[in-house]
């Protein structure tokens, strides 16, 4: 028999063996708990690490041209669209006077020639790539597509969730109803919701919750920390993940292998399991000597040692 408290003990430590780290036991019971798992897209079920394809030109701005004006203004973004821009740009990368970010929207720079420089969602839907829309002065400079590439361990994530007994598996996303489906096809989730605004996703998260639903939200923290902070146990990818997200979350994965999840959810429940069992039997024990000693067949050392041992 091993104690309650040993017993959230060694989940922990399993846990965090195998690259979860879980913030406290009260986590564990929640984990065990888990129906439904909602994972954000971009750098969770994507790696993240996107690459520009191409620029559509829509006006007198040569590619190039379009490229190094968008990195000037994303230099500052931690967003993995922002790092893409950037690397695509090459080395010298103008410094903004001043940048203006919003959230699940985009930047807007202005540059010290006194051009303002805006980035972000496109206007209208193009195709199913991610695409941000490139404004100079005012005016649509073009749309540059960007690739990005499926988690390897998405797939295999999600179906080993669903085997533990969790019951859906959701997407949300700011990114494009047709880059979205596409996604949701490649690892086999349940339910996508896409063009979603960062407040957009916190109450999706709520919403789940009050219909009575045991939420997991596993994101990399960029536009998500509201929805990560509300879900039951929020769990931040850790090398990605941003460090409010980090903070934020209930559990981090220690790096992109989203098959620690469904590990983590097994371990919980298999702890609580463990712990249930002790507490099962340490008070079954101790009702079985207390019923023999009232009929008077255990003395007084068998009642203690029943009660401490
Ligand atoms: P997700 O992580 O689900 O893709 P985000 O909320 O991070 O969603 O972003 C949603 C959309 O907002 C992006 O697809 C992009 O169009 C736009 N966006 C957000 N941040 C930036 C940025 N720094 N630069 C350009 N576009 C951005
Ligand atoms: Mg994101």
């Amino acid at each position: 028999v091993i104690s309650v408290p040993l017993g959230y003990f060694c989940g922990l430590g399993n846990a965090s063996k195998n690259g979860v780290l879980i913030k406290g036991s009260a986590f564990i019971d929640t984990m065990a708990g888990i129906d439904t798992a909602v994972f954000d897209k971009t750098g969770t079920l994507t790696l993240g690490t996107l690459t520009v394809e191409s620029v559509d030109i829509q006006g007198a701005f040569a590619k190039g041209e379009i490229l190094s004006l968008a990195a000037a203004a994303e230099r500052h973004s931690t967003h993995p669209i922002a790092k893409a821009i950037c690397s695509a740009a090459g080395d010298d990368i103008l410094e903004p006077v001043s940048v203006q970010e919003i959230a699940g929207t985009g930047v807007e720079a202005v540059l010290a020639d006194g051009r303002t420089v805006r980035v972000g969602r496109p206007q209208s839907e193009a195709g199913d790539a991610t695409a941000v829309q490139v404004w100079i002065d005012g005016c649509s400079a073009g749309i540059i597509l960007l690739a990005d590439v499926i988690n390897p361990a998405a797939k295999d994530a999600l179906r080993q969730l669903k085997d533990g007994g969790v019951a859906q598996t959701v997407i949300l996303t700011g990114d494009n109803a047709r880059a979205a489906e596409r996604v949701k096809t490649a690892v086999g989730a349940d339910v996508v919701y896409a063009g979603l605004m960062p407040e957009d996703k916190y109450e999706k998260i709520e919403a789940l919750c009050k219909s009575g639903k045991k939420l997991m939200y596993v994101g990399d923290g960029i536009n998500d920390a509201p929805a990560l902070a509300r879900a039951d146990v929020g769990v931040a990818i850790g090398v990605l993940g941003s460090d409010a997200a980090v903070e934020t979350a209930d559990a981090v994965l220690m790096d992109s292998d989203l098959t620690r999840l469904a590990y983590g959810v097994r371990l919980a429940r298999k702890t609580i399991g463990v712990v249930r069992g002790n507490i099962v039997f340490a008070l079954g024990t101790k009702l079985l000597v207390l019923a023999l000693a009232a009929l008077n067949l255990v003395g007084m050392w068998g009642a203690v040692l029943a009660d401490v041992g």
